[in-house]
């Protein structure tokens, strides 16, 4: 089998209520999505994650330039020898951010036409399925305004629990004080013995304030509490872990082995995040989840792309070890962003299968995705078909 040709999908749509996150306001919703055509007629599809405030252009770029031309007469079945190739081929000029995103679609493309081409679901190409049902967690708590917003923030816990989540991740970073009275209002609509918290500053703090943030939450039994600090500032999230009561967590903005091998290395988390469309895919997620084992972290998966990329991480999650083995393990749980997405839903014809509130696995091959062109068409700003 070999690789025919590769195309990228570049979709975006504006939003009608803009929201912010703590980095900057979030005013449309875009997707990098790849797909890889072969000689055999089978199709494989990826996304490269794209943050919101990230151009979705940018992985579109590195594909079109750079690694869709090195693919193009490969078999797409060498996956492990194809990302190394990836990576050795832009190290002085990648190893992170968009470039990592572009390896990572390419590569979960290839994973798909690996399953179909076996006939197996992914989870069963990764060496099995620890769990066949996947809890869902929200994450929500979007800023309309900014500040100020801890009475809306407290009702929309409650929407969240009436439509069956037990788990739910707070987007803080808008000034220690305003995090502290959403997160008080909060606890205070919620039964602690039914619904479990994360936040989430995304690396708004420095030391200081997100250690003050962390003890005025030490009694919320939060999950986790993620990136507190700057991605790279090791030593800050070693300090916090020293320090706080709750599980530390990062790593939606590391990627690949190298990257996660040092953050182990340093200490720095509890729970590591690697988000399948920029970490390196299926591939650097079982190099990164071997290192993890190795170390005693936690993984669980950060996931904010389209339902390509929720396909991707439910095959990944399905096949996660628990880090700390128990009869009563803790298990991964499946980040489900609540923010508006236009064309998330009608991207496939095959929605995610739900049982009782929980994801139910798949037994198609690849991702189990059949993606709609008519969702395509109306959201694509930009097709580059590549040969
Ligand atoms: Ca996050």
């Amino acid at each position: 089998m070999k690789i025919t040709h590769i195309n990228t999908h570049i979709l975006s749509s504006p939003l009608e209520t803009p929201f912010a996150f703590s980095q900057g306001w979030v005013a449309n919703r875009s997707a990098t999505l790849i797909e890889i055509c072969t000689d055999t007629g089978l199709i494989g599809w990826g996304e490269a994650f794209c943050q919101g405030l990230e151009t979705p252009q940018i992985a579109a770029a590195a594909i079109e330039h750079c690694f869709a031309p090195m693919l193009v007469g490969a078999n797409p079945l060498d996956t492990e020898k194809l990302w190394f190739e990836m990576y050795h081929r832009s190290r002085d000029f990648g190893r992170k951010g968009a470039v990592m995103a572009a390896i990572s679609g390419i590569d979960i493309a290839l994973w798909d036409i690996a399953g179909q081409a076996y006939g197996q679901p992914v989870w069963q190409l990764l060496g099995g399925a620890f769990r066949r049902e996947i809890e869902r967690y929200a994450t929500g708590f979007y800023r309309i305004k900014g500040q100020g917003e801890a009475g809306r923030l407290a009702d929309e816990a409650v929407m969240h629990y009436e439509n069956g989540f037990r788990y739910m991740k707070v987007k803080l970073g808008f000034g220690v004080a305003d995090d502290i009275e959403v997160m008080q209002a909060i606890m205070k609509k919620i039964d602690p013995s039914k619904t479990t918290l994360m936040v989430d500053s995304n690396h708004a703090y420095g030391r200081a304030e997100a250690l003050y943030l962390g003890q005025a939450m030490g009694d919320m039994h939060l999950r986790w509490y993620e990136e507190p600090v700057a991605p790279e500032d090791y030593e800050g999230y070693c300090e916090l872990r020293r320090r706080l009561p709750m599980a530390i967590a990062g790593g939606e903005n590391e990627h690949s082995l190298y990257g996660f091998n040092a953050l182990f290395d340093a200490g720095a988390v509890d729970i590591a995040q690697p988000d399948i469309g920029s970490c390196g895919g299926f591939t650097a997620a079982r190099h990164i989840t071997a290192l993890a084992q190795a170390k005693g972290v936690e993984v669980n998966p950060h996931v904010w792309g389209s339902a390509v990329a929720q396909a991707a991480s439910i095959q990944l999650i399905a096949a996660l070890p628990t880090a700390h083995h128990s009869i009563f393990a803790r298990q991964p749980i499946l980040e489900y962003d609540q923010s508006s997405h236009p064309f998330r839903r009608e991207l496939t014809t095959t929605p995610i299968e739900m049982k009782n509130s929980l994801i139910a696995l798949s037994d198609a091959p690849g991702l189990g995705i059949e993606i709609r062109r008519d969702t395509l068409e109306r959201y694509c700003v930009n097709q580059a078909a590549l040969r």
